[in-house]
């Protein structure tokens, strides 16, 4: 026979998905035999029922019967009795903390007869009764009886016009009452629920309906908290602040969140309920001053928090009551802090012996360490919003607006800070996002072109500010509201939020990316940093590289403790002044003006590659052949058009555009790409791999892999795996030669691909891409925000990854590759081998690496150590 009801000396803190949070910390805490009032938790599992049936299950309504009777007996007292009643509250309380979301009801067994045994019980105060009875009514016909809660509130503010809500007398509340019956008669047609019992069933009824309701949608998308969860339900004998001056209620935390550092935080308010504390109505005091005021129930509040710190061996938070003196506990769990806070509480307690360094790691989050590494404006200072957009890639930057990338280039070559602005970037704003502080476009989603590149070089990126309305010839874009910004203005860009403000935020650096970038550890924060990612690195399984393309990036990556290069892309190296022998190539006419075009391409290639070799001094790299369709590296058709047609254009140009037309394509990312460049244009591949296999030659120790993109067939590999293995050979080298991952047919032939490859990458931002049919360049901007709204998925698959769809093909390519081949390398170099979720993920499907942008790498380490604890994967919220 299901269960569906526990009194709280039945249940325990391990007990959350049954008893929600509130009621398993409630058992716990009465277990622990600290003063929590009698009460009981209607199970998750019966609200579950409830919503998908539309009735209550069969035997809840006597086994709450029978919870209600224990407890009357306990407390000497029967619900709503007229002469000396016991009063409940009714509380939500789900697995996860949704604060404020869902509803409560307090005072509930109050009707005309039981507000008289109440005053009673209150030593005579009328007062605190007829209040405590408007309190229910009010509470009771917005919750339950779905009246609007502004005709209560007009009622109140009107009787009490500039006074308190403690200067109205009990005549006055006596009439209130009066007043709220008729509104709930007037509402609803029918007069206030006078029968305690009923009261209670009804208010049962509503907190289950709360889990539904719009803001407890909204927040649990969010928060990304499961829809199918339902909320406990707890019914808690009353105990009240507002009984006089000797009571009172407060919160109170462990230790400080938004620090760590120990000490005692909270706040009390005299002679008030609960809901006055939120509902901000008084000011409240500082904990400490609860001292003078009762010194008994401080004390013994002192005593519980470390009673419990000691019992749940972490930071928690308290709500409690005092009645007439009485302490009573009302609520606690482990609570939230910030990223700081967090890192810093975890090696404390590790100090203070109260867990273990390996307890540490899981106690820290991937995200929470990336927030540590941002820049952040400075929090106390007024900003001026003028366009909110995707929060691409995380940091505050601050400098004069430029519109393209060679104006980036001369200020910031002045010293100037900017940030570019454009409508998206292409490749050939490298430069100027290289100079720039921070980039912002009004276009493109958090894989566009702008938000990659931005990522990958730990550069402040806002993109698809689709608000912001930019025109690059008259270098200025306006803003809702007649805002203007020209070239030369000030604005500041905050990539973790995704704002964009006018003019000078401040901005305060990050302390631990000093530290990673090698300072010794010279405070709480980083020596906290510093001793949990050493831990994570001893034990995690998964290595970890980097996606980097320039000597520069690469020795970051190092620094960052980077394991090697997991994806370096060769198409920046076409770019600039190399562009002239693309073109070349492009429009060779026959063998010999192509092989002319590689050689010159060869040399440069070359030197490239010692660069990167020489910055990873004897770790792996993985070289990617060139990827995109060429045409991207030739001028653009329509200024070319253009160009021709109005007579301006040479004969070079008339025969590029001739080269251009036919290069056109109507979907490039699934055309003349990857692999594929390589197979239709002889020599290509060819130049690339010697040029890496001579500097290779040239730098001792350098470790080489070579990568084919965009591979869907084995045929596909085999054939420019045999003409690279040959280079290979007759030059004396020595590298592995492998392929990404990246399309469906790919991963569900990797029994057959891994035949040809030494390694696999995932290439997981084109795998999403195909495998969801979205385009990467497109989608996030157009239509994601709804999407997510609409809950088709709680997070952007190109962010974290699908673990239903891309997700079972990386495990398909997984098996299959290395039942064909056991000691198949395997990796991540899609975006989403920096992302926490993902990289647990990459652990459990078994890979060897992930590879992610260099600002990246400290995350992935954590991450990689965390998900090495199993049980750090039951709570990362
Ligand atoms: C990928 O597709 O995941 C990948 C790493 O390659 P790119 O982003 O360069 O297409
Ligand atoms: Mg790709």
């Amino acid at each position: 026979m299901a269960k569906y009801v526990y009194d709280f000396t039945e249940g325990n803190k391990d007990l959350k998905d049954l008893l929600g949070g509130k009621g398993a910390n409630l058992a716990e805490m009465t277990n622990l035999g600290l003063p929590v009032p009698p009460g009981f938790t209607i199970t998750s599992e019966a609200c579950r029922h409830y919503l998908a049936e539309g009735a209550v299950p069969d035997g809840l309504e006597r086994e709450v019967a029978e919870h209600l009777t224990a407890m009357e007996k306990r407390m000497g007292k029967t619900l709503g009795q007229a002469d000396d009643p016991l009063l409940v509250s009714v509380r939500s309380g789900a697995k996860f903390s949704m604060p404020g979301m869902m509803e409560t009801v307090l005072n509930i067994g109050l009707n005309d007869e039981s507000v008289h045994g109440l005053a009673k019980q209150a030593g005579g105060n009328d007062r605190f009764a007829w209040d405590s009875y408007r309190r229910l009514i009010q509470m009771f016909g917005k919750t339950v009886l779905d009246i609007d809660g502004e005709l209560f509130e007009h009622a109140l503010e009107s009787l009490k016009g500039d006074r308190q809500d403690t200067d109205l007398g009990a005549a006055e509340l006596q009439g209130l009452v009066e007043t709220f019956k008729g509104i709930v008669r007037d509402e609803t047609g029918k007069d206030f629920p006078a029968d305690p019992r009923e009261q209670m069933r009804l208010a049962v009824m509503a907190v289950f309906d709360s889990w539904n309701a719009p803001r407890a949608i909204l927040y649990r998308r969010q928060e990304r908290i499961p829809a199918d969860l339902g909320t406990a339900v707890n019914i808690v004998a009353m105990v009240f602040g507002n009984v006089g001056n000797d009571s009172g209620t407060g919160v109170a935390f462990t230790r400080d969140p938004g620090s760590g550092q120990q000490g005692i935080y909270g706040d009390y308010l005299q002679n008030a309920q609960g809901e006055d504390v939120v509902a901000g109505i008084r000011n409240t005091i500082p904990l400490q001053e609860l001292e003078r005021l009762d010194k008994s129930s401080y004390d013994e509040l002192l005593r519980i928090m470390e009673t419990l710190e000691n019992h749940y061996r972490d930071l928690c938070d308290i709500e409690f009551t005092i009645e007439r003196g009485k302490l009573w506990m009302l609520q606690t769990r482990v609570g939230k802090r910030t990223a700081a806070a967090a890192f810093c509480i975890a090696t404390q307690l590790v100090d203070q012996g109260l867990i273990t360094l390996d307890e540490a790691v899981t106690r820290v989050t991937g995200d929470q360490l990336a927030q540590l590494m941002f820049p952040r404006f400075d929090s106390g200072t007024e900003k001026k919003k003028i366009a909110k957009g995707m929060n691409a890639s995380p940091g505050a930057a601050v400098g004069k607006v430029v519109f393209s990338s060679a104006r980036a280039v001369e200020l910031a070559g002045q010293g100037e800070d900017v940030i570019l602005v454009r409508r998206e970037t292409n490749p050939d704003d490298l430069s100027g996002m290289i100079a720039a502080r921070g980039i912002l476009t009004s276009r493109g989603g958090k894989t566009s072109h702008a938000a990659v590149v931005a990522r990958g070089m730990g550069k402040t990126c806002v993109c698809g500010a689709e608000e912001l309305e930019v025109s690059i010839g008259e270098r200025r874009f306006t803003a809702p509201g007649d805002i203007v910004v020209n070239e030369g203005d000030l604005i500041s860009i905050d990539g973790t939020t995704g704002e964009v403000f006018l003019g000078e935020v401040p901005v305060v650096d990050s302390a631990v990316v000093e530290y990673f970038e090698g300072r010794e550890p010279d405070d709480d924060l980083v020596r906290a940093v510093d001793r949990i990612m050493r831990r994570a690195d001893e034990v995690r399984r998964l290595g970890v590289r980097a996606n980097a393309d320039t000597p520069d990036d690469a020795a970051r990556a190092r620094r960052f403790g980077g394991e090697g290069i997991g994806l370096c892309r060769t198409e920046h190296m076409f770019l600039g002044e190399r562009r002239q022998l693309v073109e070349d190539l492009v429009l060779a006419s026959g063998e010999e003006e192509r092989q002319a075009a590689l050689d010159a391409l060869e040399p440069l290639q070359k030197a490239d590659f010692v660069g990167i070799f020489q910055a990873m001094e004897g770790q792996p790299v993985t070289v990617r052949l060139i990827d995109p369709p060429l045409h991207e590296f030739l001028p653009d058709l329509t200024d070319l058009s253009v160009k021709v047609a109005t007579g301006d254009g040479n004969d070079k140009d008339r025969k590029l555009l001739g080269a251009v037309k036919r290069l056109h394509e109507q979907n490039p990312m699934l055309g003349l790409r990857g692999v594929r460049l390589g197979l239709v244009i002889p020599g290509l591949f060819a130049m690339q791999v010697r040029a890496i296999a001579q500097a290779a030659k040239e730098v001792p120790g350098a470790k080489p892999e070579i990568m084919i993109p965009l591979v869907s067939a084995v045929q596909e590999l085999e054939a420019v795996r045999e003409e690279a293995a040959g280079i290979l050979a007759d030059l004396g080298v020595e590298a592995l030669i492998g392929t990404m991952i990246e399309t469906p047919r790919a991963a569900l032939t990797a029994g057959q691909v891994a035949e040809a490859a030494q390694f696999f990458s995932f290439g997981t931002n084109d795998l999403t891409q195909m495998t969801w049919g979205f385009s990467r360049d497109d989608v996030e901007a157009a239509f994601f925000s709804r999407y997510l709204e609409l809950g088709m998925f709680g997070v952007s698959p190109f962010e974290t990854l699908d673990r239903d769809g891309v997700g079972r093909l990386v495990t398909i390519a997984v098996e299959e590759g290395r039942a064909a081949r056991p000691d198949l390398k395997l990796g991540i170099c899609g975006e989403h081998g920096g992302d926490p979720d993902s990289v647990h993920f990459c652990h459990q499907a078994g890979l060897d690496y992930v590879s992610c942008s260099p600002f990246r790498i400290p995350v992935a380490r954590l991450e990689a150590g965390r998900a090495a604890f199993a049980e750090c994967d039951s709570d990362t919220r």
